[in-house]
């Protein structure tokens, strides 16, 4: 279809809008899920918007059954142009997941952003940013499902680092987190989803650490940063 059809086309569904804006709104069933998409102010494009729920469905389905069978089936993705973050994830009765395009605009390929809040909405944690639910652990936590279910990291250019660098901790989160969460799992499996439990239920505390692998989290660190060749000086 020449591109004034399209145009055209675009107008009319529009006007036909009861509102003066126009506005995108989908909801999509599939693999026992139900995703409303909104998107207000059209700020993204048709190909982004199914790359966007392509992605949740594929981390999602994938998080839940294998952390949470008991997170919700329901979810909806706003995209929200006065948000200035990345991307937030809000838990309530509909786990609700808002997406800044703006940042999507900039960065096309970093679209497994979907899948680190996807992972949130699977933890569903009573609590955040404090000794029950630490934030470089629920953050550490996400940044390794993020590895471990996105579709699109490569492409993204986004990776867990191999290497750790001065100053970095067990604590500092993100990648650095989730690369060390990934490498003791290989050392205890299934202890990802023993922290994610315990942090779900509220019985985390750093003691577990050490009743589940020998090692307290400073050894732990210890012994990853030798597994990784040492730390080297900050780039
Ligand atoms: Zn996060």
């Amino acid at each position: 279809m020449p591109a004034r059809s399209l145009l055209s086309a675009a107008l009319l569904s529009c006007a036909l809008l009861a509102g003066s804006a126009c506005a995108t709104e989908v909801t999509r069933e599939q693999d026992g899920m139900r995703v409303t998409y909104r998107d207000a102010s059209d700020a993204l494009d048709a190909a982004m918007r199914e790359r966007i729920l392509e992605t949740f469905f594929h981390a999602y389905v994938a998080e839940r059954r294998d952390f949470n069978p008991a997170a919700p089936t329901q979810a909806i993705i706003t995209i929200d142009p006065a948000y200035d973050g990345i991307a937030y994830v809000s838990s309530d009765d509909w786990a609700k997941m808002t997406i800044n395009p703006g940042w999507l605009v900039k960065h096309p390929a970093d679209t497994d952003l979907v899948t680190h809040e996807a992972m949130h909405i699977v933890q569903g944690y009573p609590d955040y940013g404090n000794d029950k639910a630490p934030t470089w652990l629920v953050e550490g936590i996400a940044d390794y499902a993020r590895d471990k279910y996105g579709m699109n990291n490569a492409a993204g250019d986004w990776k867990l680092p191999t290497e750790v660098k001065d100053k970095q901790n067990y604590d500092t989160g993100y990648r650095v987190s989730g690369a060390f969460l990934k490498w003791v799992e290989s050392q205890h499996a299934g202890l990802i989803k023993q922290l994610d439990g315990a942090l779900r239920s509220g019985r985390y505390s750093n003691a577990l650490w050490t009743r589940s692998t020998g090692r307290d989290l400073p050894a732990l660190w210890k012994a990853y940063v030798a597994a990784r060749g040492g730390s080297k000086p900050a780039a």
